[in-house]
């Protein structure tokens, strides 16, 4: 049995009071279950004074971003090593990483490895553009993204890895995969992980759904046999849609 992740990705959202103020009123809202892990994904400069105040209890923490050097002369970087000690989770390739800042798919399996050496949990993001899903290359272009990225690692360190199947089109813009369009592309990402490792760990590994998630549509898509949580982005910085998200997770 898997159990779901309802991870919120801040992004570039935010300064230091704002975010402490809304993982403040996160605290007091979001009811945690028992089948259900909540993570939240600041920017990284308010990660430390976050931590400092969530309840890890209830909430785990998540970096929305990081560097695969170790250390050295990368200025305005943040490396993986740095965060191993602060967070669980360290989203890699965002689709806002790949398409407005060039991040490569070697960028990406570059850091997943290093995210596996320090120890720290991948939540590796793939997804098709509007015109690759039109042009009919989503399960392709799903295929090397997962393949490229995890390559490199071994059975038991996939098992470790989160992904989020989030199709570009439908990122911040209000339009949700359907909850078939969902369940099928993440069929295929496991059919991919059970390729690159075997059905057992295939099965263990959670798959997130993001794009546009809200409370209205969060039942349907938490409710697809292979949807194991949701990457949330807008929705997340709102307290009542994100408490209604994660409990849209909890079986009726
Ligand atoms: C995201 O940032 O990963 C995301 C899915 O954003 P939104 O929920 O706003 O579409």
């Amino acid at each position: 049995m898997r159990k779901l992740l309802i991870a919120g990705n801040w992004k570039m959202h935010l300064n230091t009071m704002q975010a402490s103020i809304l993982m403040h009123r996160l605290q007091e809202r979001v009811r945690i279950y028992r089948d259900i892990e909540v993570v939240v994904a600041p920017s990284m400069l308010v990660l430390q004074p976050i931590s400092l105040q969530l309840d890890r209890r209830k909430f785990r923490l998540a970096a929305q971003n990081a560097y695969h050097k170790d250390e050295g002369a990368y200025t305005g970087e943040v490396s993986f090593t740095m965060l191993r000690d602060l967070v669980h989770y360290v989203i890699i390739g965002h689709s806002e990483r790949r398409h407005v800042f060039g991040e490569t798919l070697q960028d990406i399996a570059l850091k997943v490895e290093a995210a596996n050496r320090n120890g720290i949990a991948p939540i590796l993001c793939v997804g098709e553009t509007k015109t690759e899903r039109l042009e009919g290359h989503t399960k392709r272009i799903l295929h090397d993204q997962v393949v490229s990225a995890l390559k490199g690692l071994t059975s038991q360190e996939v098992e470790d890895i989160v992904i989020a199947y989030e199709p570009v089109w439908a990122i911040g813009t209000g339009k949700t995969a359907t909850s078939a369009q969902a369940q099928d592309a993440h069929a295929h990402v496991r059919s991919v992980l059970e390729e690159l490792s075997d059905k057992a760990t295939a099965d263990k590994i959670r798959i997130q759904y993001g794009g546009s998630v809200k409370p209205a549509n969060a039942k349907e898509l938490l409710g697809q046999p292979d949807i194991d949580g949701a990457l949330v982005g807008g929705a997340s910085l709102e307290v009542r849609s994100f408490a209604e998200i994660v409990k849209a997770g909890q079986p009726a």
